[in-house]
């Protein structure tokens, strides 16, 4: 009689469904992540938006490849500001940049899915 209740217990649709699905919230596809402070450059505050997909093991759709903007790029009409900015934010990309957008990569696939349309 024991045995058969606990196996009832392991039963509850609850626990199942968290065993099967994981952890992951399923997000719309144009969700910006911000990260405050993450510019490897000047400090600035990071957003990144999806725009390149992959299937993961069980077909869910995982981040790729980002757009990514930092909060300090002034407007493009002030061109000695764009053209200092710019300079400043290009700087070895793959030694400064790069790296940053593995972490956020990692992160947000460690998290996220994405609903594809
Ligand atoms: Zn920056």
């Amino acid at each position: 009689m024991i045995e058969e209740k606990n196996i009832n217990e392991l039963q509850k649709p609850a626990f199942l469904v968290g065993a099967v699905s994981g952890s992951f919230s399923i997000v719309p596809e144009d969700k910006e992540f911000k990260f405050e402070k993450l510019c490897p450059y000047c400090n600035g505050d990071l957003t990144y938006r999806c725009n390149g997909w992959e299937q993961d093991d069980n077909g869910l759709w995982m981040a790729d490849s980002f757009d990514m903007e930092c909060s300090t790029e002034p407007d493009m009409e002030d061109e000695d500001e764009w053209e200092e900015w710019m300079q400043q934010h290009s700087d070895m990309p793959y030694v400064n940049q790069l790296p940053v957008d593995e972490k956020v990569k990692r992160y947000i696939n460690g998290k996220y899915r994405f609903d594809v349309k």
